[in-house]
């Protein structure tokens, strides 16, 4: 009972529900044109194993990913080669994703070619993709190699060539983390003005969730493969339902920062605080797997899975724990 829809126009842009995928179970989003949807979690709670699936790095064992309401199954089919243009994934590593024997004119000249725009004027387009992305006067990067670019140029540029398949979605894993604290600001505000201009749907994956509230609209949080709460990102983040989601926040050293500020980095849980490490996902706990570390335990959370309840007022916010469970709350 999986299914990742990808449908246009402010509807749902991804949708998906996941099954007996060991890394990740019972997932279920939905990416929408001109909106950033933040997957917050640990490292090691399978959220770029999510971003992995959603571009189809990994084969899935059940479930399913839509396009326009189109499932996209069959693997080389004419439905798969449209999602795989019009999904993008931005990597971690802008040291590793781009190949240092070429350059930059070279990189995104192949994107333009794999992805059927080499009739256009190529020149033009070097020109418009690398002045999307700020990367100004595009002659003074256009011959330059990945070594003669800073971290922030280069993940500029692998955002240029993701832009150059003219996608309508970008599952960006981590895109910040690995670049100076001094530049992230400035990487995530070209991406949310992409978002705007372009109306591309965002999937944002990180570990900070002071990052989330600053840049997505929308938040999910991961834990241990499975998603316990989403929302809208001020909702999510002012007012976390979730145990997990709340000892999340205040472990982030300052909300109002992107940068650490700590030896710890930001959204990592402290083990005096947690009590204990994030499950192994190969024998994740029975029942809620937030059982073992959560301050608010009750006896059914260690053998029943807690669905997803809505909280309060708010449309949409939603938690996966029994304290949300109207039935038996007065
Ligand atoms: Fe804690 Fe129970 Fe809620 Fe899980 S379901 S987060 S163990 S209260
Ligand atoms: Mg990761």
């Amino acid at each position: 009972t999986k299914h990742f829809a990808v449908r246009k126009r402010g509807r749902d842009l991804l949708t998906g529900t996941k099954r007996s995928v060991r890394a990740v179970d019972d997932v279920d989003l939905v990416l929408r044109r001109g909106r950033v949807t933040a997957l917050v979690g640990e490292s090691g709670s399978g959220k770029s194993t999510v971003a992995r699936l959603l571009a189809q790095l990994y084969p899935r064992t059940g479930g399913d990913i839509r396009l326009h309401g189109k499932s996209v199954t069959v693997k080389g089919g004419k439905a798969f080669r449209a999602y795989c243009r019009q999904v993008q994934m931005i990597f971690q590593d802008p040291f590793a994703s781009l190949n240092p024997v070429h350059t930059v004119r070279y990189h995104l000249t192949r994107a333009l070619k794999i992805h059927d725009r080499a009739g256009e004027d190529v020149e033009q387009a070097l020109h418009d993709l690398l002045t999307r992305v700020q990367l100004t006067p595009p002659e003074r990067y256009v011959d330059k190699f990945p070594h003669e670019l800073s971290g922030g140029q280069r993940q500029r540029v692998a955002i240029a060539r993701a832009l150059g398949a003219d996608p309508e979605a970008l599952l960006a894993d981590e895109p910040v983390s690995m670049l100076d604290v001094s530049i992230r600001l400035g990487v995530l505000n070209l991406l949310r003005d992409l978002k705007e201009r372009l109306h591309l749907a965002i999937l944002y994956i990180t570990h900070d969730i002071a990052s989330a509230r600053y840049f997505a609209d929308d938040t999910l949080v991961m834990y241990a493969g499975r998603m316990v709460e989403g929302g809208d990102s001020e909702t999510v983040t002012q007012s976390p339902a979730h145990p997990y989601t709340r000892l999340l926040i205040e472990s982030a050293p300052d909300p109002d920062r992107l940068d650490p500020g700590t030896g710890k980095e930001p959204g990592e849980v402290p083990e005096e605080k947690g009590a204990g490490e994030p499950p192994s996902l190969i024998a994740p706990p029975s029942g809620c797997r937030f059982h073992p570390r959560c301050p608010a335990a009750m006896q059914r959370c260690e053998t029943d899975l807690p669905p997803r309840f809505e909280v309060d007022d708010s449309p949409g916010h939603w938690a996966a724990c029994w304290l949300y469970d109207s039935a038996v709350t007065p």
